[in-house]
C-alpha cells in the first residue's frame, strides 16, 4: 500500500501520519528527512543539495525527485508527506513509480477551512529542544521526547502575517495537485476538521474498506 497526504499547514496531516505509519507499518517518507540524512551521508545527491542550500537556493525539483525515487526503489508500503508539492513533482513520481511496477493507492487530502486554519497555526507553539508542537488551548505541555527543560516558543511561521502567505502558496502549488489526482480517482477529501481521534476514525473506514 502507497498513500499520500496532502494538506495545508495545520491541517493536523503531521499527527495523522505518525498515527498511520505504524498503524498501517507504513515507511514514513518526509522529503525534510530524506534531504538530512543525504546530506549528513555526504552522498552526490546529498552535496549536490547542500551546495544550493547554502548559497540560499530552494534544492531544485529534479534532485528531491532523484531521492524520493532512490527510497522508493528500495522500500514498499510507504507514506508520503510533504511530497509532492508540485504539478510537476507529481508527474515525476508518476513515471518513477511506473518504471518501478509500483502505483499510489490512496491520496487523502486534508480538509480545514481556511479561517480555521488561521486560528490552529496562530495557537501553535513549539518546543525548542524537540520540536514537538502543542496548542495553547491545551492545558498540559509535555514532549514526546520527555524533554526536561521545554522551551516554548511560537515559531516565526506560525505568526499570523506569515500565516496567510503559507495559505496562498499552499493553495496555489496545491489545487493543480489536487485535480490530478482526482482524475485518476484515487483522491479522498478527509474533514479535517474534527478531534485527531475523529479524523483517524475516518482514514481507518476508507483504509479497511
Ligand atoms: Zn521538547
Amino acid at each position: 500500500m502507497n498513500i499520500i497526504l496532502l494538506g495545508p499547514p495545520g491541517s493536523g496531516k503531521g499527527t495523522q501520519s505518525t498515527y498511520l505509519s505504524s498503524a498501517y507499518k507504513l515507511n514514513h517518507i518526509s522529503t525534510g528527512d530524506i534531504l538530512r540524512s543525504e546530506i549528513s551521508d555526504k552522498t552526490k545527491l546529498g552535496l549536490q543539495a547542500e551546495s544550493y542550500m547554502n548559497s540560499g537556493d530552494l534544492v531544485p525539483d529534479n534532485l528531491i525527485i532523484e531521492m524520493v525515487s532512490k527510497k522508493l526503489s528500495l522500500l514498499n508500503s510507504v507514506l508520503l508527506d510533504g511530497f509532492p508539492r508540485t504539478l510537476n513533482q507529481a508527474e515525476s513520481l508518476d513515471n518513477e513509480l511506473a518504471l518501478l511496477e509500483k502505483k499510489i493507492d490512496f491520496v487523502f487530502y486534508f480538509d480545514v477551512p481556511a479561517e480555521d486554519l488561521v486560528l490552529r497555526l496562530s495557537q501553535r507553539i513549539s518546543c525548542k529542544n524537540c520540536s514537538s508542537i502543542f496548542s495553547k488551548i491545551d492545558k498540559e505541555y509535555i514532549c514526546s521526547s520527555n524533554c526536561k527543560e521545554q522551551i516554548l516558543y511560537q515559531r516565526e511561521d506560525d505568526k499570523p502575517e506569515a500565516i496567510s502567505k503559507r495559505m496562498e502558496s499552499y493553495i496555489s502549488l496545491t489545487t493543480p495537485l489536487i485535480d490530478f489526482y482526482d482524475k485518476k480517482r484515487i483522491m479522498i477529501n478527509i474533514n479535517a476538521n474534527k478531534s485527531i481521534l475523529e479524523v483517524s476514525k475516518e482514514i481507518d473506514g476508507i483504509m479497511q474498506s
